[in-house]
C-alpha cells in the first residue's frame, strides 16, 4: 500500500466531523489530537454543549483511516452514538490545535457513568516509585468517579464535590497538557492535593494508625464489620469465608437470608470459589465491572455459606476504585461488600449519615472527604446464551441512555413500587435512573425525588406528560398523581404488563406487535385483579390480554407473598375443592387451626385478591413439595425452587404435567387443576424435589409454547417478548426460549434493562408519549 501510495499524487481534502454520545470528560478530545497527529492531519477539535466538533485536513487515505480509528480506537469511557461526516474545500491549516470549548444554550451532553480504575492507573498505585503509590483516589481520564461526582453541566471542577480540592502544581500540570492522560481529568488528585482516607470508631473518633489501609484491612481478617465509604455510598464489609461474621451482619442488617455480594482481587481469586465462562470473565473485567451471578463450587469454595444461603449462584465482582484494589490485596481475602443500609432503606451516602444509619451495624467506619452527590449502588448482571443480562442497572451503567428507535417527546415516568427506577425522555434518549431501591419509606422517596431533579437538570428535561403504574397505591403513583396536580401535567397510567413487554420491545428495536409473555409476582390489572402470568398482543399504543392464568385466591394479600404455604392452600382450595386432603404433604405438619382459618378466610372472601400470578404459582409449588413456608426476600420461594431443578438433563425423556384451557370472554384461561393434582401425586409417591422442579419448568415452558401458538393463529404474530421477574429464572428463559425458536418463533427477551420491575419504567414512558389525547 505505501509504494502505490507513494507513486500516485496524493488527493488532500477537509473534512468536517461532529461526533455525539459520551465524548466529554472522557479524554476524547487528547485521543483525537494524537490521532490526527499520526495521521499528519492540520485542523482542530473543540468541545460544544452538545457534541464534539473537529475539521481535518491532509490525504484522503489518512482521512478515512483516521475515521475509521476514531469509531474503533476511542478511548475506553467514551460512548459514540454517531458520528457526521462532511467533506469541505481547503482551509489551509498548518498545525492541529485543541480549541476552547463552545457554550451552547439549551444542548444537553451525555454523563459519563463511573468506571472502575483502569490498567495504568492500576500499575500506578501499585508502584512504589509512582508518586500516587497506595493513592485510594487515584484516577484519569480513562477511569474514575464521573456521574457520582457532578452536580451540573458543563461536566467541568467547579461543578463537581472535587472543587473543594485545589490541584497541586504536578496535577494542575497533567490536567493542561494534551497529551497527558490526565488531561481535562476533573476528579484528577494526588496524595497532596486530594481527597483523603480516615478511620474512625463507631462514637466517630479517628483510629491511631501509621496505615490506615492497613489497619482496616487487619480489622476485616479480624472478623470486623467495616463500613466503607464507596464510589456512589457506603458498603458495608467483612470476611466472606468468616461464617460467624457473615451472620452477624446479617442479624445486624435485618436480612436474613438474600444472598450477599462478594469482591476478590482479581479473576484467578474469583476463580477459586466459581466457574467462570469466557463471558462472564469480560463482564467481570469490564470497566462497569458490575457484580455478576456465577455458578458457585460449593465443593471447593471457602466462601462461607450464609453469604447466600442454598443458592448454587454466587454475586461476584472484582475490585472498581483504587481503595478496594488496595483493602483486597492487603486482607488477601474475598470480601462480602453489601449495600450501606438497614434492609428496604437507601445506601448511605455522607459520613455524618452513615455513623447514625449504620451505627449498631457496622463496628468501624473507613471514610473520605470527596463528596458524593449521587448515591449509586453496585450493578447485578448474569450472563445467559453468553450474554449479558441485566437484573440491576445503577454504577457503570446509569445515566447513560437506551437507544429509542424513535424521536420521543419529554416524559417522566415514575416506575414500579419495588426495583424502583424511574424514566426521563427527550429525543432518541431514555434516560432510566439508576436502581433507585424498593418505595416502601421516607428515605427511598426522598432519594427518588432528589434524583429525579438532578437528571432534569443534567439533560435539561422539562416533562410533558407523567405516567406512572396503574396501581394507585404505589408511592411512585402517588408522586405523580401529586406532581401532574402541581405542574398542571396530562398524568397517564399504565398497567404494569404492558409496560414490561414494551420495555422489553424498546431495548430490542422492535414496532410492530408482538405476543408478550409476562410472568411477575404482582401487578395491577385493568379488571382490579393481581395479574402477573399473563399473555398479551401488544404493541407501543395499546394492548389485548389474549391468555392469562386461572385466578386464585391470595389469602390475606401480602401475607400470602410472605408465607408461600398460604398461597398453596388458596390454590387447592380453588383449584380442588374446600376438601382438600393434605394427607401425605409438608402442608401436613402445619397447624390445623391455622390452616382451619385460611380456609374460612378464602370461603367467606375475606381480604382474598385474586391473582394469575406466574410468581405466586411458583410459591405454591415450592411450599407445596415442603421447599419453603416462609420467605424473607421476594421470590425466595421460586427460587429455591428453581436451584432444585437439576443442571444437566435430557429433555426427551422428561414427561411434563397436564394442563387444560378453556376460552372465557375471548381469553384463554390456562386452568391448572390436573397440574396440581398430578404434583401432589408426585409428592405422595416420594418423587424426588429436584424431578418435580424440572418438571414443573418444562411444563411452564410447554404452556407458555401451546398458548403463543394458538394466539398466532388468531393473529398471525410469530414475534414473542419474554418480559417480567420470573424471567430472571434461567432454567425457565432457557427452556421457555428455546421451546418458542423451535416453533417458528422470534423471541425478544431483555439485555439492556432488567426483566424485574426495573425495568418498568421504559416501557412506561415509551407508552405515554405514544398515547393518543
Ligand atoms: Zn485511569
Ligand atoms: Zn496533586
Amino acid at each position: 500500500m505505501g509504494l502505490e501510495n507513494e507513486m500516485k499524487p496524493q488527493i488532500k481534502q477537509r473534512a468536517i466531523v461532529n461526533v455525539r454520545g459520551v465524548v466529554q470528560g472522557v479524554g476524547f478530545r487528547p485521543f483525537v489530537y494524537r490521532l490526527a497527529t499520526q495521521h499528519h492531519l492540520f485542523g482542530w477539535v473543540r468541545n460544544t454543549s452538545g457534541q464534539v466538533e473537529m475539521e481535518v485536513e491532509g490525504s484522503e487515505s489518512e482521512i478515512n483511516c483516521f475515521l475509521q480509528e476514531l469509531e474503533t480506537q476511542s478511548p475506553p469511557m467514551a460512548r459514540i452514538e454517531h458520528i457526521r461526516t462532511t467533506l469541505s474545500s481547503l482551509a489551509g491549516y498548518t498545525d492541529f490545535q485543541i480549541k476552547e470549548s463552545l457554550a451552547q444554550r439549551n444542548k444537553y451532553q451525555l454523563v459519563s457513568p463511573d468506571i472502575a480504575t483502569c490498567a495504568d492507573c492500576r500499575s500506578e498505585v501499585f508502584n512504589p516509585a509512582d508518586r500516587r503509590f497506595r493513592y485510594p483516589f487515584t484516577n484519569c481520564t480513562n477511569c474514575g468517579p464521573r456521574f457520582t461526582i457532578i452536580e451540573d453541566i458543563p461536566y467541568d471542577r467547579p461543578n463537581t464535590t472535587m472543587r473543594e480540592f485545589q490541584m497541586c502544581p504536578r496535577c494542575s500540570a497533567e490536567y493542561n497538557d494534551p497529551l497527558n492522560r490526565r488531561f481535562h481529568a476533573q476528579p484528577n488528585a494526588c496524595p497532596d492535593c486530594g481527597p483523603q482516607l480516615k478511620l474512625v470508631d463507631v462514637s466517630g473518633k479517628a483510629m491511631k494508625c501509621a496505615d490506615i489501609i492497613r489497619k482496616a484491612a487487619g480489622l476485616l481478617k479480624d472478623g470486623k464489620i467495616l463500613a466503607i465509604r464507596g464510589l456512589g455510598g457506603f458498603q458495608l464489609a467483612c470476611d466472606a469465608t468468616n461464617q460467624e461474621t457473615v451472620n452477624l451482619l446479617r442479624a445486624r442488617k435485618h436480612r436474613p437470608a438474600k444472598p450477599f455480594a462478594v469482591m476478590a482481587a482479581t479473576i484467578e481469586d474469583i476463580l477459586i470459589h466459581c466457574r467462570v465462562s469466557g463471558a462472564e470473565a469480560k463482564l467481570l473485567s469490564s470497566p462497569q465491572a458490575p457484580i455478576v451471578l456465577l455458578r458457585w463450587n460449593t465443593k471447593i469454595s471457602d466462601i462461607a455459606p450464609a453469604v447466600a444461603p442454598d443458592l448454587k449462584y454466587l454475586g461476584m465482582m472484582l475490585p472498581c476504585t483504587p481503595l478496594h484494589h488496595l483493602l483486597l490485596r492487603e486482607t488477601g481475602l474475598p470480601l462480602v461488600m453489601t449495600s450501606g443500609n438497614l434492609s428496604e432503606e437507601p445506601i448511605a451516602k455522607d459520613n455524618d449519615e452513615a455513623l447514625v444509619r449504620l451505627n449498631g451495624i457496622a463496628d468501624y467506619f473507613l471514610l473520605h472527604n470527596r463528596g458524593i452527590y449521587a448515591r449509586y449502588d453496585d450493578s447485578v448482571f448474569m450472563i445467559e446464551g453468553d450474554k449479558p443480562v441485566a437484573l440491576r442497572r445503577a454504577r457503570g451503567y446509569a445515566p447513560y441512555p437506551i437507544h429509542l428507535p424513535f424521536k420521543s417527546n419529554q416524559i417522566l415516568a415514575c416506575g414500579a413500587e419495588l426495583k424502583n427506577t424511574f424514566c426521563l425522555t427527550r429525543d432518541d434518549h431514555a434516560f432510566i435512573s439508576q436502581h433507585i431501591g424498593d418505595m416502601e419509606n421516607e428515605e427511598t422517596l426522598e432519594h427518588f425525588e432528589n434524583t429525579i431533579e438532578l437528571y432534569k437538570k443534567l439533560f435539561r428535561i422539562k416533562p410533558e406528560a407523567i405516567a406512572c403504574d396503574l396501581h394507585p397505591e404505589y408511592l411512585p403513583s402517588k408522586y405523580a398523581a401529586r406532581i401532574a396536580v402541581e405542574i398542571n401535567l396530562p398524568l397517564i397510567p399504565v398497567q404494569h404488563h404492558h409496560a414490561h413487554i414494551v420495555s422489553c420491545m424498546v431495548e430490542n428495536g422492535v414496532e410492530k406487535p408482538v405476543i408478550g409473555v409476562a410472568f411477575d409476582g404482582v401487578g395491577y390489572g385493568t379488571d382490579g385483579a393481581i395479574w402477573g402470568g399473563e399473555f398479551l398482543v401488544a404493541d407501543r399504543y395499546s394492548f389485548r390480554r389474549s391468555g392469562q392464568f386461572e385466578y386464585v385466591p391470595m389469602p390475606g394479600g401480602a401475607a400470602a407473598i410472605k408465607k408461600p404455604y398460604r398461597m398453596a392452600l388458596g390454590y387447592l382450595y380453588s383449584l380442588l375443592g374446600a376438601d382438600f386432603s393434605l394427607e401425605g404433604l409438608p402442608l401436613a405438619k402445619r397447624n390445623p387451626d391455622e390452616i382451619a382459618v385460611i380456609k374460612q378466610q378464602i370461603r367467606k372472601n375475606i381480604n382474598c385478591p385474586l391473582t394469575s400470578s406466574a410468581g405466586r404459582l411458583f410459591d405454591a409449588i415450592a411450599a407445596l413439595i415442603g421447599l419453603s413456608d416462609e420467605v424473607s426476600y421476594e421470590a425466595q420461594a421460586a427460587i429455591a425452587l428453581e436451584m432444585q431443578a437439576p443442571a444437566r438433563f435430557i429433555q426427551a425423556r422428561i414427561k411434563t404435567y397436564p394442563y387444560s384451557f378453556e376460552e372465557q370472554n375471548g381469553v384463554t384461561v390456562i386452568k391448572l387443576r390436573e397440574l396440581f393434582a398430578a404434583v401432589i401425586d408426585d409428592v405422595r409417591k416420594n418423587v424426588a424435589v429436584s424431578a418435580i422442579s424440572l418438571k414443573l419448568h418444562l411444563t411452564l415452558a410447554k404452556i407458555t409454547v401451546d398458548i403463543c401458538g394458538k394466539i398466532t393463529l388468531e393473529t398471525g404474530i410469530k414475534q414473542a417478548a419474554l418480559s417480567g421477574g420470573v424471567f430472571q429464572n434461567r432454567l425457565l428463559l432457557k427452556l421457555t426460549s428455546a421451546g418458542l425458536n423451535q416453533a417458528g418463533f422470534q423471541v425478544f427477551t431483555h439485555h439492556l434493562v432488567p426483566c424485574n420491575d426495573g425495568g418498568l419504567s421504559l416501557g412506561q414512558a415509551v407508552i405515554a408519549n405514544f398515547k393518543k389525547e
